[in-house]
């Protein structure tokens, strides 16, 4: 394509909310066939709120847990803090807290060691988790939540669950994704079931779940190495190795800055049908010209 059409599609993208790097960008766009999409605040909102509480003292499985996540800033973190303060006011303070990616938190609070985050982090700790709460965890992901498993002085003391929605123009989006002629696949950090929940709730067929952040840089490449080119869409930390990796990077406007700054264009309003407006936008731009 000539340079000048190429500054008329990025001038045309603008219009559309979508950001692009270098006019170069809309040549690489062209020959995508796959479109990953992260899960959390790309296909869903990314904003959770608690639905439900596990255990023998469910007040102190929210205050405690809450504690702990409070230095966090994953989604998951936030909705805890903001149910335990709506309904329990000020929570103690965390000693020595750490976050293990993909995994959950732990840290001290009042003497106490607590655990928040999947079962493998509370194995890792020696904790087992237990017939009763794992069939919680799994009913729950069954309903397309969150489990997140609560333990302290070296047992598993309850689950909090947090549920996301999916953003309303989501399902639209992977239509017409489908409709010019690219494969949708879902990537994400979280578990299975509530992966496959939402990925049949906007019309997935290839879910790939449970990755851990360093991991999706890898499944991008694993795609690539099938001979697939890939655009990935995110919006995370966590997503910014593969959006940089893959053949073309599309980062939610209302994402984090390393994503928007590892992307090569930026969808503005976080609308994942822009996706599919910036696909359709560059076929047509280097359609035009020979
Ligand atoms: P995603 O790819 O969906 O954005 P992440 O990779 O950030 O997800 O997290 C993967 C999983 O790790 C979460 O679904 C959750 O089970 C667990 N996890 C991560 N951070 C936390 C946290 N702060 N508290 C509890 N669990 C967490
Ligand atoms: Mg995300």
């Amino acid at each position: 394509a000539t340079p000048t059409a190429l500054l008329v599609g990025t001038g045309r993208g603008a219009q559309l909310g979508i950001l692009i790097k270098g006019p170069e960008v809309l040549e690489s766009t062209r020959a995508v066939d796959t479109v990953v999409l992260d899960k959390t605040g790309t296909v869903t909102a990314g904003k959770m709120s608690l639905t439900d509480l596990y255990g023998d003292d469910e007040t102190e499985v929210l205050r405690l847990a809450a504690a702990v996540e409070h230095a966090s800033e994953h989604p998951i973190a936030r909705a805890i803090v903001a149910a335990a303060e709506e309904r329990l006011g000020e929570l103690p303070p965390v000693d020595g807290f750490r976050a293990v990616e993909g995994l959950g938190v732990l840290g001290e609070v009042e003497g106490k060691t607590v655990l928040a985050g999947r079962p493998a982090l509370l194995q890792q700790h020696g904790i087992a988790v237990g017939d009763g709460y794992s069939q919680v965890k799994a009913a729950a992901e069954d309903r397309g939540a969150t489990a997140v498993v609560v333990a302290w002085d070296g047992e598993t003391r309850g689950v909090v669950v947090v549920a996301d929605t999916v953003k309303p123009t989501s399902a639209e989006a992977v239509a017409e994704l489908k409709a010019l002629g690219l494969r949708p696949v879902l990537l994400t950090g979280d578990n299975t079931g509530s992966a496959n929940t939402v990925a049949a709730e906007v019309g997935i067929d290839e879910v790939i779940a449970e990755v851990l952040p360093a991991d999706k840089v890898d499944v991008v490449k694993r795609l690539q190495a099938e001979g697939r080119v890939v655009a990935m869409v995110g919006d995370g930390v966590n997503d910014a190795a593969a959006l940089a990796q893959a053949d073309l990077g599309l980062s939610m406007g209302t994402g984090t800055d390393a994503a928007i700054e590892a992307g090569d264009l930026t969808l503005v309003r976080g609308d994942l049908r822009a996706a599919a407006d910036a696909i359709r936008l560059s076929r047509r731009t280097l359609g035009t010209i020979k």
